[in-house]
């Protein structure tokens, strides 16, 4: 029984590996046929089995080829549905399959490559963009297939932790740029004396080599069967054009991945090979010569999106070319020159390759899984052996390491026992440490060679006061000197919706601690909402819904629409024990753990009770096409009035789009993500031209009000305590607009403008009318008598001596002992109102 998890996979959209701890080594198990991966595919066939892997990419290709409609048995890029309710129907079944229950199927598959063993714990990556419920159907999946202990790592990270173990003395940024058959992922990592650490992560759930197969039917394929062939009218059939598309994709991909290799490729099919007919009845066939040129034509918008990802990334940074040490190659279409040659003349030249792109995943996420401790080594427990549990790092970028020994079942062995740690070479060996109160851990420091990879094994031996041994569990832990893994973290910014003030829509509201990049586990909490209605206990009907968002960077105050829902939560009245009025205020937090698992409580101050429930992620399915065409003309209307050119052809593709699209789940959220970035476009252009105004609004108001101010500095005649408490607050003003003006909220913005105007407005009559204080001292001095004065001979004094002053013209001095005679009064602030 393994003490660490120890095994990881790569449950990518085309291609699925595993890799396994051997000796400090990840080792890549390889399927029956030898291969070091094999296609994400299923099929079942007429018999009910299910084939996994090659043999169900023969049945798939096979199908295409009988059936003019999408093949029903064979299924791929399930993974690009994951979070959502798309089912796929097998006909052989007779049901329909979940994107997760297919995915447990491949995971099922990679299982039997081993063994040797039971598998129970696993590690499993997911792109960096995966979303909750993307990650949660993940975590289901593996459940399916028998898994009983899970993580998730990002893939990208766990590529990096790959490349971590080799490349000891990199030390600087590293870029991840994994380009896979159907998402891109880059991460940015920065590498320390050994320790690797996310930076930032970012990526396109819709971007990939799939992307690519689509580009050179579409713009390659297509117009050279318009040219032979009779193809008019079924090219402009949506549900013919889609079949069409894929039967052809896999000669796409063959010549794509021949063009990474060769300068021009012959794509021909045998007759027959494509079953369709133009409109004329006449087979047809492909048979064209394709140079790499032709397709860097095709394919370079395609990776220009994954560069403008990349330099978006170091920008925002703030690093540039030199910062980087090395840029990581991982997925199969990094083998293409086209995409290396743009890399190297738009990002760098450092390009890393070393470790094959198509495994490095599942490697790192073995590694990562090695420093994980295995949740069911307690379950073979002997409880008549000495138990020791170690807490140790299984990477170490030192040459010595700190380990813990803690005696588990302390109560039922002897005292005075010695502990000996021994390395598998036998060239070290520790002294005999006294475990002196055998209720309490007992460190050790071991000493790790470089030798073997860096791989070392160490033997555990416990012994009592007469040197006998006493049999121990676990016997042996190993540690590698190398870099220490990074961990996995949060791939988004978690929030709720919320009323802004003076909004008339809920926005989505970042919740702090639950930041994008943050490590596992993550609280945050939002004190301060208010009930809007009342809850009465035991009241199912009354409730209180929160809907969790997630966001991406500068997602706070955005739209909805613009962020992925993540769950509602719900609490009614069954949830709380007595009456919660409207209008009271609620606390809420949210946890994940390192499992990623998220809990939420609410906390109802009032009656100082908390309401506790884990968070059960739900599929979420993208809107229907028609719903999307109602959101995309709204954003029309609103881009016909504005002067900008990008967004007016952004606008003008996603119509193109549209017209295409089929109403599946995954084109639908290709489709939806597309949509999104142009709403933030236009979201962004509109904020950009409301601030403009506003900030020159902002920027005038406070000119008038420094020169005004200036003004008053240089009026000696104006009293020191005034200008005293000016100076503060013109700074406080000059402070705020500098912070607005990086915020650029607009409405706080506007309500700053007419604040200061109305404070210098104050301000000028404050001054203007200040002589008020001459006749407030003749006053004192007529009411004398009937004023209730502290005291009173005092301030008779006071208001002889300034009466004086003021008739020997020096009213400053004056104007000292007014404030003076104003505080002998028994009833205090009652000095000239200033007018309005
Ligand atoms: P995933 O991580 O999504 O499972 P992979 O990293 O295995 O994907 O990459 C699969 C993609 O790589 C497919 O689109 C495939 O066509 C493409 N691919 C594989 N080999 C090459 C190559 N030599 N040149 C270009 N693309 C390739
Ligand atoms: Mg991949």
């Amino acid at each position: 029984m393994r003490q660490k998890i120890d095994y990881g996979i790569d449950l990518g959209t085309t291609n699925s590996s595993i890799a396994r701890m051997e000796k400090g080594v990840p080792v890549i198990k390889k399927s029956e046929t030898l291969k070091d991966t094999i296609p994400s595919c299923v099929h079942f066939n007429r018999k009910q089995d299910t084939a996994v892997g090659d043999s169900a990419m023969n049945m798939f290709k096979a199908e295409l080829k009988t059936s003019i409609i999408n093949p029903r048995n064979s299924f791929v890029e399930f993974k690009r549905t994951m979070g959502t309710m798309h089912m796929y129907a097998s006909s052989n079944m007779k049901r329909e399959f979940l994107s997760e229950e297919l995915s447990a199927e491949v995971l099922k598959k990679l299982k039997s490559f081993i063994h040797d063993e039971n598998v129970q714990s696993v590690v499993i990556t997911h792109p960096a963009k995966f979303t909750i419920p993307q990650c949660e159907a993940t975590k289901k999946a593996a459940s399916l297939a028998g898994f009983k202990q899970v993580r998730l790592i990002q893939e990208p990270i766990a590529a990096a932790i790959a490349y971590g173990i080799n490349e000891k003395s990199e030390n600087g940024y590293w870029l991840v740029f994994d380009f896979g058959g159907g998402t891109f992922d880059i991460a940015l990592v920065k590498s320390y004396d050994g320790f690797l650490s996310l930076k930032d992560s970012d990526g396109d759930n819709y971007l990939g080599g799939k992307n690519i197969d689509y580009a050179i039917i579409t713009d390659l394929f297509f117009p050279y069967l318009k040219e032979h062939y009779a193809m008019s009218r079924i090219l402009n059939d949506e549900m013919q054009k889609e079949a069409l598309k894929s039967i052809l994709k896999p000669y796409a991909e063959e010549l794509k991945i021949n063009l990474s290799f060769e300068q021009t490729y012959n794509i021909l099919s045998n007759i027959g090979d494509i079953p369709f007919k133009d409109e004329n009845g006449e087979e047809i066939e492909l048979d064209m010569e394709v140079t790499r040129d032709m397709l860097k034509k095709v394919t370079e918008p395609i990776f220009q999106k994954a560069i403008n990802i990349t330099a978006g990334i170091l920008k925002r940074n703030h690093l540039s070319e030199p910062d980087i040490a090395t840029l990581i190659l991982v997925g199969g279409p990094t083998l293409s020159p086209i995409l290396r040659e743009m890399i190297a003349s738009q990002i760098t030249s450092k390009i890393n390759y070393s470790i094959d792109p198509i495994t490095a995943v599942a490697k790192g996420a073995a590694i990562y899984a090695s420093t994980i401790d295995n949740e069911f080594f307690n379950e073979i427990r002997d409880k008549n052996k000495l138990q020791l549990v170690l807490t140790y790092q299984s990477f170490s970028s030192e040459l010595e390491e700190m380990v813990s020994f803690k005696i588990q079942n302390s109560e039922t062995v002897k005292d005075n026992l010695f502990l000996e740690i021994t390395r598998g070479d036998k060239a070290w060996k520790s002294n005999k440490i006294q475990f002196k109160d055998i209720t309490k851990a007992v460190l050790c420091e071991v000493l790790l060679s470089t030798e073997h990879n860096g791989y070392n094994e160490f033997f555990i031996n416990v012994f009592d006061q007469e040197g006998n041994r006493i049999e121990c569990q676990p016997t042996q832990f190993s540690i590698s000197h190398g870099s220490s893994g990074s961990d996995p973290i949060l791939p988004y910014n978690i929030g709720i919706a919320r009323f802004y003030e003076d909004e008339n829509e809920p926005l989505f509201y970042p919740i702090k601690g639950l930041e994008k990049n943050q490590r596992y586990p993550v609280t945050g909490t939002v004190r301060h909402l208010t009930l809007r209605q009342s809850i009465r206990p035991g009241v199912e009907e009354d409730i209180v819904r929160i809907p969790v968002y997630q966001g991406d960077y500068n997602a706070e105050g955005t739209k909805l629409d613009l962020n992925n829902k993540v769950y509602d939560i719900i609490i009614n009245g069954d949830d709380i024990p007595q009456l919660i009025p409207n209008g009271s205020p609620l606390d809420i937090t949210i946890k994940i753990d390192e499992n990623q698992v998220m809990s939420f409580t609410a906390f109802f101050p009032e009656i100082n009770y908390s309401y506790q429930t884990r968070v059960e992620v739900k599929s979420v399915d993208p809107p229907e096409k028609e719903r999307l065409k109602e959101k995309l003309s709204l954003i029309e209307k609103k881009v016909c009035d504005i002067d900008d050119d990008t967004l007016f052809k952004n606008v003008l593709s996603l119509k193109t789009d549209l017209n295409m699209l089929g109403n599946n789940v995954d084109d639908r959220l290709c489709f939806l993500d597309s949509l999104r970035k142009t709403m933030l476009s236009l979201d962004k252009y509109e904020k950009d031209n409301e601030w403009r105004v506003v900030e020159n609004e902002l920027r005038e108001a406070l000119n008038d009000l420094k020169n005004f101010h200036s003004t008053i500095e240089n009026d000696v005649t104006i009293e020191e305590t005034l200008k005293r408490d000016v100076r503060p607050i013109i700074t406080n003003y000059e402070r705020k607009v500098e912070q607005l003006c990086k915020s650029q909220n607009v409405k706080v913005g506007r309500q700053y403008v007419r604040e200061i105007f109305v404070y210098q407005v104050e301000l000028h009559n404050r001054i203007h009318h200040n002589e008020l204080f001459i006749e407030w001292i003749y006053n004192f001095s007529t009411n004398l008598d009937n004023t209730d004065w502290i005291d009173k001979n005092k301030a008779h004094e006071l208001i002889q001596k300034s009466i004086n002053k003021i008739e020997n013209g020096d009213s400053v001095s004056a104007k000292k002992d007014f404030f003076q005679i104003q505080s002998l009064l028994k009833v205090q602030n009652i000095m000239p109102e200033i007018p309005k």
